[in-house]
């Protein structure tokens, strides 16, 4: 093979970003792919040097397009190996191809595993096990916040979901949602005092019922990060013994049903860029700037 494209090689147009990737899974220059930001190091996920390799005069770029795709899939290249392969890609239809089957391949397993392993099983609506919740006034708009008679369960932002679909989240947990907002007064007095600069960490009890084995044991290691403070999703990954679980850690933080109390907003990625945030990447700059957290001190 060559640099020019025989006629075979033109079909596919260059992948596009699918609604149903997840962030992360497949990196864009803005985006790097999780935990693999530095490029000092990126022999690691490919077992080979990719930049390196396309560097040497005798190298076929497809033959090392087609190597690097299912990297790319899975969200194993580095920012800027992932920018050669996109270029690459979008005068190359034939490794475009190459790269978007991996990628539905990708997808696939992503929504099998979704399946498999991070949604509680169907429940029976408990009827009994009531929710109560209100709002709470905050410098980052009106918060849902809602408690069960174990602790809060879960959090909201006014400003990106409704009570309609925050009403919904509790129900997808077997609960049955009530506005009932002395049953949150504790936690919104606690929250008064955070937003103040008063109170650094939460007493109240927080409910996880209906939450994953796995996604509860990263919400108790973030909710160990202290105030004012950064980790990284590779730290939480390594801290819970599989250092290789970044992705599976950001995905689990993505769900955290409790966000502020639980301070996923103090888990940024390894090269100290912010990440995502449910609610707006805004509000988690502003939740950091608010304890003083710089994106440096990672
Ligand atoms: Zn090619």
């Amino acid at each position: 093979m060559t640099a020019a494209e025989p006629p075979t090689r033109s079909a596919p147009p260059p992948p596009q970003r699918l609604p149903g990737d997840r962030p992360g899974a497949f990196p864009t220059p803005e985006e790097p792919a999780n935990g693999r930001t530095d490029p000092g190091s990126t022999a690691g996920a490919l077992g080979f040097d990719l930049l390196a390799e396309v560097a040497r005069p005798e190298a076929d770029p497809c033959d090392l397009a087609c190597a690097a795709a299912p990297g790319y899939a899975v969200g194993d290249l580095s920012a800027p190996e992932a920018v050669w392969l996109l270029g690459h890609t979008a005068t190359c239809g034939y490794c475009a191809g190459e790269v978007g089957g991996y990628r539905r391949v990708a997808t696939a397993l992503d929504r099998l595993a979704d399946v498999l392993v991070t949604k509680p099983a169907p429940r029976f609506r408990c009827e009994t096990c009531r929710a109560g919740f209100g709002r709470v006034a905050s410098p980052l708009g009106e918060l849902f916040v809602a408690a069960t008679e174990a602790g809060v369960c879960e959090v909201g932002f006014a400003v990106y979901e409704s009570e309609d679909a925050f009403r919904a989240r509790l129900e997808a947990r077997g609960l049955t949602p009530e506005r009932d907002q002395a049953a949150i007064g504790a936690v919104a007095g606690e929250l008064g005092e955070y937003f103040a600069g008063h109170r650094d960490r939460f007493e109240t009890p927080l409910d996880f019922s209906g939450v994953t084995p796995f996604t509860r044991s990263v919400l108790n290691a973030t909710a160990e990060v202290p105030f004012g403070q950064l980790r990284t999703y590779r730290d939480i990954a390594t801290q819970l013994g599989n250092p290789g679980a970044t992705r599976a850690v950001g995905n689990a933080l993505g769900r955290n049903p409790i966000p502020v109390i639980v301070p996923c907003h103090r888990i940024v990625r390894s090269d100290h860029s912010l990440g995502g945030y449910t609610g707006g990447v805004g509000i988690k700059e502003r939740l950091l700037s608010l304890e003083g957290a710089y994106l440096g001190s990672a």
